[in-house]
């Protein structure tokens, strides 16, 4: 499918199914710790970009299938609400199924009215608030022109207002840049504004494309957890493990997650070896099968963790 992908075992959402409605990659940010690479040109206006029929016809096809889904999830390469036709596949999608319905987005176009209308529907919206001040803003989300920090807060307080479901907030932790005592307090502070329902701490685990992008000390997660709890219920799942168990066919499913994100081959293999448990030969086959297709290559980072990401990617 060319949109749809999964259903895989999300940190927050259990078994998501993927709904991407997006070309690659189209942001109204540059975050540095973007693991789909930097953003060549920014995209900030609203647009079909695929047919919304086209995309609700992959949902159906999916839901049909019987897999075990626990969210339905619209999360784009790129800014989810850059689509224009998200509030019509929200509704529909609430049409065919009970299966609530999550948009992950950086909550950036929440300042457009349009906007906020098209997500009311929606079970769980998780837009991302990395930072408590402007220059800090400025300098990890690295926004389009025009998208300043008090326009992003203000979408967000906005929105709140108007949204009666569940508003989880991500704050991406990044070592050294928003992990300190004062940066938390700041975001903090804004959250205060925002009110959320909870807020989910995130952590880098995936290889971004820039230098400078660390994962926290356990100290500085500790920090924030104490910090932002103050504000709402904190919610900082630990490391994601992968699931395979509902996949139909593993080396689509590895590649159209590969597609939006590096893969931690640690996750990987523990997927696989939930797949066919006590036979690590198998594994290792499948995962000489799935080098072998040359639809993917390794990275391997300066910590020795090793990734997988698509054949095309121009990493290392
Ligand atoms: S908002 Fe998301 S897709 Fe856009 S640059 Fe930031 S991390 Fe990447």
């Amino acid at each position: 499918m060319k949109h749809v992908f999964g259903p895989v075992s999300s940190k927050r959402l259990g078994q998501s199914l993927g709904v991407d409605v997006l070309p690659s990659k189209s942001c109204t940010w540059n975050c540095i710790y973007c693991q789909l690479g930097r953003t060549k040109e920014y995209v900030t206006r609203r647009r079909e970009f695929f047919p919304k029929e086209e995309v609700l016809a992959e949902i159906r096809a999916a839901v049909e299938s019987g897999a075990a889904i626990d969210w339905i999830t619209f999360v784009g390469s790129g800014e989810t609400t850059l689509y224009k036709g998200l509030g019509w596949l929200i509704r529909e999608t609430r049409k065919l199924t009970a299966i609530p319905v999550a948009v992950i987005t950086n909550g950036s176009l929440l300042s457009e009215e349009e906007v906020r209308n098209e997500l009311l529907e929606a079970d769980a919206v998780l837009p991302s608030l990395n930072a408590g001040s402007p220059e800090l803003f400025e300098r990890i989300d690295r926004p389009a022109p025009g998208f300043d920090y008090r326009r992003h807060i203000d979408g967000l307080v906005a929105f709140r207002k108007v949204y009666g479901g569940k508003l989880w907030v991500e704050v991406m932790l990044i070592r050294g840049v928003n992990d300190t005592a004062d940066a938390l307090q700041d975001i903090a502070g804004v959250l205060r504004e925002v009110k959320p329902d909870t807020v989910h701490i995130v952590l880098p685990t995936r290889p971004s494309t820039e230098p400078g992008v660390g994962l926290p000390e356990e100290a500085g997660v500790a920090r924030a957890r104490l910090i932002l709890s103050g504000v709402a219920k904190v919610v900082c799942p630990a490391k994601g493990s992968m699931s395979l168990k509902n996949t139909q066919d593993v080396i689509e499913t590895v590649s159209a997650i590969t597609m939006r994100h590096p893969v931690q081959e640690r996750e990987l293999r523990h997927a696989l070896d939930e797949l066919v448990p006590d036979d690590p030969d198998q594994v290792e086959r499948m995962i000489e099968a799935m080098l072998g297709s040359g639809r993917f290559k390794t990275l391997r980072l300066a910590d020795g963790e090793i990734y997988w990401v698509q054949a095309s990617d121009t990493r290392g």
